[in-house]
């Protein structure tokens, strides 16, 4: 994290009490330099955590708050609770609301995937159109039982544009020829800090530095179905069962080699050329395999595996 960073962060935070006290920079940045240097706190959580120090300090409630800078965001890149975000989407179907409270309730989205939205009756957000396109602004990310979804609240701006969105399938399935196998495949290791579990690059997690990484195994593939390639992302269960490598084996063979590239290699040597159906939510640009199966080649994927092989 660097000190530009934390001082774009003071700065935002600080603008959000301005039209109700005056919180300076200068305090906000401390506080936020000490969770997250002295204390390792990572930013997300410092951000929150300095935010409801001014608030109570202030007096000022949180529906008092201006919005936070809202950043752009795929609905693909939506994963983690009270952000504020900038989307893009359009109306893919509209629900029945539950509860009075509720003004508005459904599914938007845009080419990377679909995620529920409410907008509260209290709010006074504009009524969106089942298959209209907007920018929505300053809308708030929350989870519920592991599910993403977006809130429309009342400083949410709502913008109709004039944008060709084709909203992205949850569910695909792809069968095809497996052309490749990506680096970043094999056996890796995730951080365990609680809802992190990114990919280690050397050690190192981005969010919280250095870390005693926790094994995983994975295969990032691109599966080739004739008309198109589609990055897919097999889990450890898939990867354990399509390979027939276990993952203590794997751990074995790296340790023996003192290098994970083997078990890469071995996987890419096992699964390059054979054809699978693979069947699961297509998050951003990967198919997330969930189901996974070997299935008998089709003459048009085989065309194209010469076609890749000799290229
Ligand atoms: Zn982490």
């Amino acid at each position: 994290m660097t000190e530009t960073e934390i001082r774009q962060t003071a700065e935002q935070i600080a603008e959000r009490f301005s039209e109700q006290a005056d919180v300076s920079v200068d305090d906000v940045e401390e506080r936020l330099q000490n969770l997250v240097e002295e204390y390792k706190v990572p930013m997300d959580e410092a951000r929150r955590s300095v935010t409801s120090h001014f608030a109570k300090e202030t007096g000022v409630s949180r529906d008092e708050l201006g919005s936070e800078g809202s950043e752009n965001a795929t609905v693909a890149q939506i994963d983690t609770p009270e952000e504020w975000l900038t989307v893009d989407v359009k109306v893919a179907e509209l629900w029945e609301p539950s509860s009075d409270s509720i003004a508005q309730t459904g599914l938007v989205g845009d080419e990377t995937g679909t995620i529920k939205f409410t907008s509260w009756a209290k709010s006074d957000v504009p009524t969106l159109e089942e298959g209209a396109t907007y920018r929505l602004q300053n809308v708030v990310t929350d989870e519920f039982q592991g599910r993403m979804s977006v809130k429309l609240n009342s400083s949410t701006e709502v913008e109709e544009i004039d944008a060709e969105i084709e909203v992205g399938e949850q569910e695909i399935e792809v069968e095809g020829a497996l052309v490749a196998v990506q680096s970043g495949s094999g056996l890796i290791k995730r951080c365990p800090e609680d809802d992190c579990t990114r990919v280690l690059q050397n050690g190192r997690c981005s969010e919280h530095g250095e870390v005693e990484g926790e094994f995983d195994m994975r295969v990032k593939g691109v599966l080739d179905d004739g008309n198109e390639t589609y990055d897919v992302l097999l889990d450890r269960e898939a990867t354990e069962r399509v390979t027939g490598i276990e993952m203590e084996e794997a751990k074995q063979e790296a340790m023996d080699a003192l290098d994970t590239s083997v078990v890469t290699d071995r996987i890419k040597s096992l699964l390059v050329g054979r054809y699978f159906r693979v069947e699961g939510p297509r998050v951003g640009r990967y198919v997330l395999g969930d189901d996974v199966e070997e299935v008998d080649e089709t003459p048009d994927a085989d065309a194209l595996l010469m076609e890749a092989r000799s290229a």
